[in-house]
């Protein structure tokens, strides 16, 4: 297949993007990268069936005869969905109606990146598919969370409308290499603190909780769903959860660092709780993840680790 892959060079695209190319098939990578980094695809540069275009695909565009779109450009972290706000509302409605278009047009299937936070801060738990959610639409965290939920719901009215082929994945807290140490979240913030020295900072009480994918777990999940013939949405996601205490006191102990935690401010609305209920997955896709968080935060030292040393270089 010819495929399209929006987000491409973000964190979870840019992994996307090696899984296809490694299952034999061509990517057309569109991205603007606004938080991706074409750091992630330097690898891919000299791949005869990789293009990378740089593009935002709330403007029109066409990449040529496409098979499959894989839909993921959307900033995810909320320190860079609340920075950019007004673009990842536009993402999710102008650039999902955009790229359901393609798909329609090149009679391609299509797969939304969609998000947990379509639960909002759940008062169901764990989370299954046919909860509604319970999100607070004019708060902060709107603007991320309501264009996904308006992706969910325009993906939705193509396929029932105009019969487009589509599924929805929606993706519990990912992370792994090519995460931005920077990006707010808090696998990359506690291992950054934590290779620094630094304190490691807890929200509220920390008695918050979440559950942790490790990326090679969350791309076979997603690369299973746009194989199957489900068009409703499908959690894929961790379901061990922890409290955000017990993560920071599990990067501690997995970097060896001797870094202390400190308490500051909750952000508002931040979800008392999240767990995926991923029965749906496991008896439609047959898949469950593999990769504990302790074996994932070692899969992810080395990376951090360089990014780190980079740092300290760039700032020398
Ligand atoms: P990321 O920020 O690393 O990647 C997002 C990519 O989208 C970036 O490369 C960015 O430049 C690109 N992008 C943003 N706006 C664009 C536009 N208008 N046009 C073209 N490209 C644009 O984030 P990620 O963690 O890789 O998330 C990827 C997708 O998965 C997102 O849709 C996100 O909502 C979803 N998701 C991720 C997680 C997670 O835990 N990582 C959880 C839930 C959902
Ligand atoms: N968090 C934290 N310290 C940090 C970053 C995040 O305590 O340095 C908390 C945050 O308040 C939330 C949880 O960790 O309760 C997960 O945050 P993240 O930004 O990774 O993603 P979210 O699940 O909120 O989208």
């Amino acid at each position: 297949m010819r495929v399209l892959v929006t987000g491409g060079a973000g964190f979870l695209g840019s992994h996307l993007c090696d899984a296809l190319l490694a299952e034999g098939h061509s990517v057309v990578c569109a991205d603007n990268l606004l938080t991706g980094r074409m750091a992630n695809l330097e690898h891919l540069l000299d791949e005869a069936r990789f293009e990378f275009v740089e593009q935002d695909v709330c403007r029109a565009f066409d990449p040529g005869k496409i098979d499959y779109v894989f839909h993921f450009a959307s900033p995810a972290s909320p320190a860079d969905y609340l920075k950019h706000g007004i673009e990842t509302l536009q993402v999710g409605s102008a650039g999902t109606l955009n790229c359901l278009e393609l798909a329609r047009q090149h009679h391609a299937r299509f797969l939304l990146a969609s998000t947990s936070e379509c639960y909002g801060d759940p008062l169901e738990h764990p989370q299954r598919e046919s909860y509604w959610g319970h999100v607070n639409p004019v708060g902060p965290r709107s603007v991320y969370d309501e264009a996904k939920r308006f992706s969910e719901a325009v993906t939705m009215a193509y396929h029932r409308y105009h019969q487009v082929d589509t599924r929805i994945v929606r993706i519990f807290n990912t992370y792994g290499p090519r995460m931005q140490i920077n990006d707010g979240r808090v696998i990359p913030n506690f291992l950054w603190q934590a290779l620094r020295g630094e304190n490691l900072t807890v929200y509220g009480d920390g008695s918050q909780t979440r559950s942790f994918c490790y990326v090679s777990d969350e791309v076979e999940g997603i690369l299973r769903l746009a194989r199957s013939a489900e068009h409703a949405p499908v959690n894929v996601g961790n379901p061990t959860e922890f409290t955000i205490l017990e993560c920071a006191r599990k990067v501690i102990a997995t970097t060896g660092s001797a870094s202390q935690i400190k308490f500051e401010a909750l952000p508002q609305d931040d979800p008392k709780q999240r767990c995926p209920d991923i029965s749906k997955a496991q008896q439609l896709l047959g898949w469950e993840p593999k990769v504990d968080l302790e074996s994932g935060l070692r899969l992810s030292l080395e990376y951090f680790k360089k990014a780190v040393a980079k740092d300290a270089a760039a700032a020398r």
